[in-house]
This record gives C-alpha cells, structure tokens and sequence, in this order.
C-alpha cells in the first residue's frame, strides 16, 4: 500500500545525537476523515493522491498507521517567546520521516495535532479543525505568492473532541517543510546538548539546507550569514505582501528560510506599521513594522547559540559573530527596496527611488488605505481606485511617480506588467478565512474554502472572477483578532 501511494521515506535526523528528539509514535485517533488534500503538493512529492485518499492512505495523516520506513520522533527545541526563554519542543507533533522526491529533494512530513510526546507540557497534544485549515489556507496562499514557506498536505479530523474555551472538532494537519530546523533547535542543543551535539546539529543543517554554498574559512560563521540572508529575503517578501507573522519567537523561525507556524498570523488590511492581530500580544512585539528588527533580534540567538563552535576565545568569538550579523539590516533593505521598485513597475536603480516609495506609504498611512488595493488599483492603472484621487499628497506622489516611469527605457506597459507580477490582486483576506472556516467547521461545507483555494493558487492572475475576493471587509466589523495554540 505504502509503496503504491509513493511513501519513500528516510530518517536522517534519527541520526542526530539522542538529546535532540524522542522517539515518539503518533496517538491513533477515534475516526479518521480525510477533508482536504492537496493533490499537486502530492504530485511533487510523488505520491499518488488516490492511494492517500482510500482507508489505508488515510490512516497515515490520522496517525493511525505508520507507513513503512518510517521512523516518527519528536523534535526537542527551545524558544525564546515573546523575549523570554523556554524549554518547549514537539508538544503535539511528530515527524513521521523525510520523504525523498522524485526531484531528489528531501523534505520533512509532519502531523500536527497527533497526541501528546514528552514536550506537550500541560498540552492534549492535539488541535481543533478550524486552526489547521487556516493554516492549511494561509501556507498554500503564500506558497502561491511566491513566498517561502512550509506547505500542507492533507486535514484530517480525527472524530474526537478537544477541549478549548468550548467544545471543538479535532483535526490533524499534514505539514511538508524543507525541515523543521528552528533557532530554538540550536538554543537548545546549546543549552541541554553538549558541544560535540551542537556541532552535530550545525553540520547536519548546513549539509541539508547549504550544501551548494561555500563554507568559506569557518561553516559556522557561514551558516550565520546564509541563515541571516535567508530570513532577510524571506521578512522582506512578507513586508511587500502585508503578511503579519504575528509570533515571530525563535521557536517560529527556521534555518531553511522557510515562513512557519500560521497560529496568530493575518495580513493587513489598511495600511499602519503598528497592525497587530494577535490576541496575546499586546505590547506590539511582533507588530507588522516590528518584523525586520525582530527577525534581527532573533538571529542574534541564533549567533550566541553558535559561539561555542566560532572560536575558542569568547570575545574573537563575539565579533565573528557581529561580523556575520552585521549584513542582515543591509541585506533586508535592499530586498525591501527591490520589491517595493517591483511593486511599482520600476526596472533600475535610482537615488531618488526609496523617497518615492516613502511618500507614497506616508500617504497611505495618512488616508488609512488599504494596503493591497491600493498597490493592485496603481498596476491596473485606475489610481482612482485608490480612493486617494483626491488627496494633494497622492496626485503629487503620482506625478512624480509617471516622470520617474516615463524616465525608464521600458513601455509603461511592461512596467504596469511587472507591477501586476509583484502586487497580489488576491491575499487571503481575514474576513474570508473565516467564512470559508465557519463553512466548513459548522456545517461541514467545504465548497467555499476551495473556492477561495482556487483564487489564492493565483494571486497574480488579475482575473475578473476572482474580483470578489479583493473586497475589504465592512468597516463596522469588530477589529479583527487572531489566537495561538488552538
Ligand atoms: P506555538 O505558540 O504554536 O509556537 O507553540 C509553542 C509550543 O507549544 C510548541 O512547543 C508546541 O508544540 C506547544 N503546543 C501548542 N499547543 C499544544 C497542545 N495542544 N498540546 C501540547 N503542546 C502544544
Ligand atoms: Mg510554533
Ligand atoms: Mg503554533
């Protein structure tokens, strides 16, 4: 069965020294059903979405049934969550194994919500359907905006209940990733591993994830440095889209680049630096404008996790270390800038560039405009759509905006084609998430969740039938706010 589905897993991080995981089996569930799979993940993968749809294909995604070559454990990791450090790990998560895909990749498959492990704390180990499918939604949305990212690959609910503030459906989320490496890991190995398991680990995730890149005279400094290019790339894509990460703790941000754990995560409507959604935080840590610098904040742990192996002397240590940092704020700026130079149909360089797009956010701030419409009206060349038409400092911006255009080599019309390339006419809109989940989880219709599916698989397609999508909600709503942990 397994062999027919395409399962080819292999265990590599089952070789890592023990400290760093427990082995662990998945908790079997009462009834397993299968609500959601993604068929061209699977293809990619190369297995076969019809064997994972019948019984014995189910019952992997359940937890139900270890498919062969499996060996499924547990990742120990630490975190330092909102400033403050914690021992947490796999609390109710399992690693089933690493598939091996017909492009010769290697990726992590993971059920989310698969019972308790020697990390679940005071945790059930397990998580309610409307989560996962938003994670589900909002991973598959960003996979198709082009952004890095972990993917999901199938729900399950499990037919039994959890237990919140009320009664939920349980559910089971199938998360593929390049590999569930988080900062946290390494502040872990540093704190509970010896130095010989921490090497381990730092040579196990350069192999995986840097292997193509020259170590140059030191691969810890390195992988510093790639790590830190990496995220600088991957915060600047989310800045451009409006992605609010919302837990931004060094447990939620991976040493492949990738964007992980979509609990409290949204993007934002009107455009304001300070937009928070989550519930828990409410001093604005991981507010939208905060991103960057926490991202920078977050790779300084990973840094210190690392000065054991950088050198032998603590201080030498410490300035290789800021050395390796020291690129992450220059390196963010310029993929920042480029996309936003993308977003507005530019192709070169000019000195003048980053005052444009400056005066042009000051104005959207001003006027509280929405953040994605805005960028969408200006690419199909109706900026009176931006309902800033009116506005003195928008028409001011816009001259300059049409001079610096007409000064370009390339038609305006290349560049309102770049700018449809790099400004997403469909985002997954928070107030049709939660349409699309209350379909799904209250009457069990999951007609409308494709639907918006289908839209986000093609964000920059400008499609008149996806217009629908790029409504912002009513402005009578209650502020939107979003939780972790359910
Ligand atoms: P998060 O806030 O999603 O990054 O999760 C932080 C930690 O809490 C991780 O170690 C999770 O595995 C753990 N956790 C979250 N929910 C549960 C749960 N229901 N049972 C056990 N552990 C959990
Ligand atoms: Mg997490
Ligand atoms: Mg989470």
């Amino acid at each position: 069965t397994d062999k027919r589905a395409g399962w080819n897993l292999d265990n590599s991080y089952a070789g890592l020294p023990e400290v760093m995981f427990s082995r662990q089996e998945p908790e079997p569930v009462a009834s397993p059903r299968l609500v959601v799979l993604n068929d061209s993940l699977a293809a990619s993968l190369g297995l076969d979405a019809a064997a994972l749809r019948v019984k014995d294909g189910v019952e992997v995604f359940a937890g139900n049934r270890i498919p062969e070559g499996a060996e499924p454990l547990a990742q120990a990791y630490a975190g330092h969550q909102f400033g403050y450090f914690t021992k947490l790990g796999d609390g109710r998560a399992v690693l089933l194994g690493e598939q091996l895909t017909p492009q010769g990749e290697r990726v992590d498959i993971q059920l989310k919500g698969s019972g308790r492990t020697p990390y679940s704390r005071q945790g059930d180990g397990r998580a309610a359907l409307g989560p996962m499918l938003r994670e589900y939604i909002i991973s598959e949305a960003m996979h198709a905006l082009g952004i890095p990212t972990t993917r999901s690959l199938a729900v399950v609910t499990t037919g039994e209940p959890v237990f919140r503030e009320t009664e939920l459906p349980g559910a089971i989320l199938t998360r593929v990733a390049e590999s569930h490496i988080r900062v946290g890991t390494f502040q872990y190995a540093a704190r509970w591993g010896t130095v010989e398991d921490l090497r381990a680990l730092a040579d196990y995730t350069w192999q995986r994830h840097y292997a193509d890149r020259d170590p140059g005279e030191n691969r810890y400094v390195s992988l510093i440095r790639e790590v830190s290019e990496r995220q600088a790339s991957l915060i600047a894509k989310w800045q451009l889209v409006g992605f609010i990460h919302g837990v931004m703790n060094t447990d939620n941000m991976t040493l492949s680049g990738e964007t992980i754990d979509y609990g409290p995560c949204a993007f934002m409507d009107i455009y304001d630096p300070a937009t928070v959604f989550s519930s828990i935080d409410t001093q604005g840590r991981y507010a939208y404008g905060n991103q960057p610098e926490i991202g920078g904040w977050n790779l300084a742990r990973l840094a210190e996790a690392l000065l054991p192996l950088l050198h032998e002397d603590e201080a030498q240590a410490i300035a290789m270390a800021e050395e390796a940092l020291g690129h992450y704020v220059d390196s963010f700026h310029r993929h920042w800038l480029d996309g936003m130079r993308a977003k507005l149909g530019l192709f070169h360089a000019e000195p003048e560039d980053e005052a444009l797009v400056k005066r042009l956010l000051q104005v959207m701030y001003k006027q509280r405009a929405d953040y994605t419409n805005t960028f969408r009206a200006l690419s199909l060349a109706e900026p009176e759509k931006t309902g800033l038409a009116d506005i003195d400092a928008f028409q001011d911006w816009y001259s300059q905006w049409q001079s610096r255009l007409s000064r370009q080599e390339e038609s305006a019309e290349s560049a309102y084609q770049r700018m449809r390339q790099h400004n997403p006419s469909v985002i997954p809109r928070n107030h049709r998430v939660e349409e699309a989940l209350s379909a799904a989880v209250e009457q069990g219709d999951y007609r409308v969740m494709q639907q918006l599916l289908n839209a986000l698989a093609q964000p920059y397609a400008y499609l008149p039938e996806q217009e629908t999508y790029c409504r912002v909600p009513d402005p009578s709503g209650r502020p939107y706010r979003t939780y972790c942990g359910t």
